[in-house]
């Protein structure tokens, strides 16, 4: 038996069955570059799915959670301490505005809060996309979008309305009155990196000021400058959100969430309705104080931009007939193919040595680290063709065979 044969057939018999049994067993990563039980190189394009901001074993979050766990580690919420509150007053200069941030360990959780801060302002109903994500507990899952993830799990928290993503006039008319929150990704990373038209953002924003409705956007998957810009809400004019939350990338690969709210929003949650032990655990914080250090002192927004406009023009120059086009922003990039063969192409890419992801049948998502490289990105366009080749075999007569 080989070493990732082992490891897979321990896995299955010690692990739930949630998640099928994963791909591929992962022993070591540095950089955007994984190694496999048996030795062999990956270039790491799904980043943790987003997670790793500044890739495997980066010096700054080494040295920063060793830093603080061998001084000050898990201490709960009846205590606080430095990283806690830097990581939170950093995050609210990064917004540029004042508010007030609550930690907890995960994206669903941190839209958890954001529910209960919706329900808090007295109001119950609430709406939510079609196609979104938001998380997999019942709170989070009641305002996700994806029938098959939420209906076995029937009856979940109720009063949302779920509309067309990217449709201004379906929010108009579902946000009324009683609309508690409005709750949106400005990209949707786990339907397919599907990007709404331009102005939506804005006019989610007037929707909700008019009758009052609490603005989220979920940046869990498009925030901490995975788009290019710290929030991907700031690339758009005129939108400031009520609440936004946070997690993947703001952990650096450890476990952090944030959920931050504005005015009145941040008001709302009064001792004792809300916490989780583990939320804002010093050592987490830590890594999330490395992560934005490191953004900045490396200029990453910079080469987030910079490497997402190569792999957009490098990918759409090969003129390859499976590719369509490429659609996301910085480095949240979805190519989307002519025809459903995206879990073909993951496979065939894993083949090749390259880590890609397939979140619907005909797009093909990438999600490296932000520190991605020169090198790294021609890796991948030299190998493309050939992995989109391998992914689509002809048969005798000229068909794609399936
Ligand atoms: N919101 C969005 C937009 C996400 O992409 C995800 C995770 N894919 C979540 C929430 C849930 O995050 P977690 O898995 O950390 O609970």
């Amino acid at each position: 038996m080989t070493g990732n044969q082992e490891l897979t057939q321990r896995w299955q018999g010690a692990l739930m069955n949630n998640y099928g049994t994963p791909r591929l067993p992962l022993v070591r990563g540095e950089g955007s570059t994984v190694w496999d039980a048996e030795g062999r190189a990956y270039l790491d394009f799904v980043g943790g799915i987003a997670t790793n901001a500044l890739g495997h074993a980066h010096p700054a979050i080494v040295e920063a959670v060793s830093r603080q766990i061998a001084s000050l580690g898990h201490i709960s919420n009846f205590f606080m301490a430095e990283p806690t509150v830097a990581l939170a007053e950093r995050l609210l200069t990064l917004f540029g505005r004042e508010g007030r941030v609550f930690f907890c360990n995960s994206g669903a959780e941190a839209n958890e809060a954001a529910f209960k801060i919706g329900r808090l302002t007295g109001r119950t109903h609430m709406v939510a996309t079609s196609g979104g994500f938001h998380g997999r507990t019942m709170g989070a899952l009641a305002l996700t979008g994806q029938p098959a993830k939420q209906d076995p799990f029937r009856p979940l928290p109720g009063d949302v309305t779920h509309v067309p993503y990217g449709d201004a006039q379906a929010l108009a008319a579902a946000v009324t009155e009683e609309t508690a929150l409005v709750i949106i990704e400005p990209i949707q990373g786990e339907n397919g990196v599907v990007v709404p038209p331009a102005g939506y953002l804005k006019a989610a924003r007037a929707i909700t000021a008019a009758t009052g409705a609490l603005l989220v956007l979920d940046e869990v998957q498009t925030g901490i400058g995975r788009t290019g810009t710290w929030f991907a809400y700031q690339a758009h004019e005129g939108v400031l959100p009520d609440v936004v939350t946070l997690a993947k990338q703001l952990g650096g690969g450890l476990p952090l969430g944030a959920t931050v709210a504005f005015g009145r929003a941040a008001e709302l949650l009064a001792p004792g309705l809300h916490g989780t032990t583990f939320g804002g655990n010093p050592v987490a914080c830590a890594a999330g104080l490395a992560v934005l250090d490191t953004i900045e002192n490396e200029g990453l927004l910079d080469n987030v931009k910079r490497q997402s406009g190569r792999l957009r023009d490098g990918i759409e120059a090969l003129n390859h007939p499976m590719i369509d086009y490429v659609r996301g922003a910085g480095l949240l990039l979805g190519i989307v193919l002519t025809g459903p063969r995206a879990p073909q192409v993951q496979q065939a890419a894993q083949e090749a040595g390259f880590l890609v992801n397939a979140p619907a049948p005909d797009v093909v998502r990438l999600m490296p680290p932000l520190n991605l490289r020169d090198d790294e990105v021609g890796a991948l366009l030299r190998a493309l063709p050939g992995i989109l080749d391998a992914a689509n075999p002809v048969d005798g007569d000229g068909r794609s065979g399936e």
